[in-house]
């Protein structure tokens, strides 16, 4: 049986505060109360979470006007930009350094996805504490990383660390859809944003069943998502005489042929730096066929260690282009055979990849002339983003690890968990770091907390969490990174 132990936040027990506070005064004249604050990360995480920022419709202004009274005391100078959707606003936090150098900026999205909350066993919106636990939709995507990058920054602030860059701390509106994301933040107010390299959310610190840190990846690169169209045709009739080319049928197949069908293996460097890392960190039979993978010239190996590698859906998702159907469409009513049938299928890219090439392998897949695959349509928004990010795909090339911030994750996270490696990582799925990689800036992203891949599961699902213990460790690794970054 689990002992549970639910602890409110400190800041909601202002008798307990005052009493902790008098103690602690008595004890030490020098302390102030945010370092006698026993878990800093996780009460602001709590409280992040209690700001419900389920998007649509976002409601982002209401963590800016939160953080801003944070964060102006400490020094901080606030920008808050609105954007044209009622609520939603990115808030720009800079500490100001002496101007020597280029700013490092931080980012972390402040939206979060809904719920459905009869599956969560505790209020998603109420950041409530359980066994270790901070427990709300964006404990891990993202607010535990806002909370993490704000307490690191804060600390910053306090300890009147010398900087020589600004650092901005970025909390952002629509990363989890809509149009008024990062990408319309760098459209229409880059000189804010401007930075020498930035930090995002990424790669994971993954922890093994044991609870050890098994490695650190920093994702260099992410994969970008298109929504491509399959749409089959056939003859309009009344359905009670029907004929051989019945469009949903026609759909069926393709997406039957589909379904059998596996994208090429693409081993970018990113991923075989990984992939190196964790035959190292991992057992048999993993790690041999990792081994494979990287190395054998045998076909048929390496096809049997693909197989056997992919069980794994995230290991199979770095390893190529990815083909998800996620929609269907047909029919309008019960005694009419439609004329059209579509499904659209979730592409989710590696940078610089053959898309037409990907489209014509679909084709020939699917084979029947009935049967069209394309991009969707521009005049929908997801078209319209989607046309947007093929354009840029060519500037979306990894970020160099050869930078100030992405060398000074590694003696940090040495620091704190001395045998996990650190290694570049293409993050398989998408973030808003876009906006900086597209102008040249590097952007690194994590995940700032050690995490099982049992817990990894709740991430956009039911009871997300994440340990205080991590969020602590977390806070260690981004605010040693910044001081390194700054003293160099
Ligand atoms: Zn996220």
């Amino acid at each position: 049986m689990t002992i549970v132990i639910e602890r409110l936040s400190l800041r909601r027990r202002p008798l307990l505060k005052v009493l902790m506070l008098v103690v602690w005064l008595g004890a030490s004249a020098q302390v102030l109360w945010a370092e006698g604050n026993e878990h800093p990360t996780a009460d602001l995480l709590s409280e992040l979470i209690r700001i419900d920022t389920s998007n649509p419709p976002g409601n982002e202004d209401k963590i800016a006007e939160f953080l801003s009274s944070r964060l102006r005391p400490l020094g901080f100078e606030i920008q808050i930009v609105p954007t044209p959707a009622p609520g939603q606003s990115h808030l720009i936090a800079r500490l100001k350094g002496d101007g020597t150098k280029k700013p490092v900026l931080i980012a972390a999205h402040a939206d979060v996805v809904g719920v459905e909350r009869e599956k969560w066993t505790v209020d998603p919106f109420s950041g409530i504490v359980r066994d270790g636990y901070v427990y709300g939709r964006g404990a891990i995507d993202f607010k535990g990383g806002l909370a993490v990058f704000t307490e690191a920054v804060m600390q910053l602030a306090r300890n009147h660390v010398p900087l020589h860059r600004d650092v901005i701390l970025l909390s952002e509106a629509d990363e989890e859809g809509g149009p008024y994301n990062t990408t319309w933040l760098a459209n229409s107010h880059w000189d804010l944003i401007s930075c020498e390299f930035a930090l995002n959310e990424g790669g994971w610190i993954m922890k093994n069943t044991a609870g050890q840190v098994q490695y650190v990846s920093v994702s260099t690169a992410d994969k970008f998502s298109i929504p491509v169209v399959v749409t089959a045709t056939g003859t309009s009739t009344h359905s009670s005489m029907p004929t051989p080319d019945n469009a949903i049928y026609a759909l069926a197949r393709a997406l039957d042929r589909l379904s059998e069908y596996e994208t090429p293996l693409e081993l970018i460097p990113s991923t075989r730096e990984f992939f190196q890392t964790l035959s190292k960190v991992s057992q048999p039979p993993l790690s041999k066929n990792l081994d494979i993978l990287l190395n054998s010239k045998d076909p048929a190996q390496v096809r049997e260690a693909d197989r056997q590698v992919s069980e794994n859906p995230l290991l199979h998702a770095l390893m190529r282009n990815t083909l998800a159907p996620v929609l269907l469409k047909a029919g309008f009513r019960g005694n009419v055979i439609p004329g059209s049938a579509q499904a659209t299928i979730n592409v989710r890219l590696i940078p610089n990849t053959d898309f037409d090439g990907l489209l014509s392998h679909m084709r020939q897949v699917i084979n029947d002339p009935h049967v069209e695959v394309s991009l969707a349509s521009p005049d929908t928004p997801d078209g319209q983003r989607a046309v947007a990010l093929l354009k840029l795909r060519s500037s979306l090339s990894p970020s160099t690890k050869d930078t100030v911030l992405y060398r000074a994750l590694q003696p940090s996270a040495h620091s704190i968990w001395p045998d996990a490696p650190v290694t570049p990582y293409l993050f398989q799925a998408g973030t808003d770091a876009g906006a900086w990689r597209s102008r040249g800036v590097p952007v690194y992203g994590i995940y700032p907390y050690p995490i099982t891949a049992g817990d990894l599961r709740r991430m956009h699902g039911n009871d997300e969490r994440v340990s205080i213990h991590s969020l602590e460790q977390g806070t260690k690794l981004i605010y040693k990174m910044l001081v390194q970054v700054e003293s160099e």
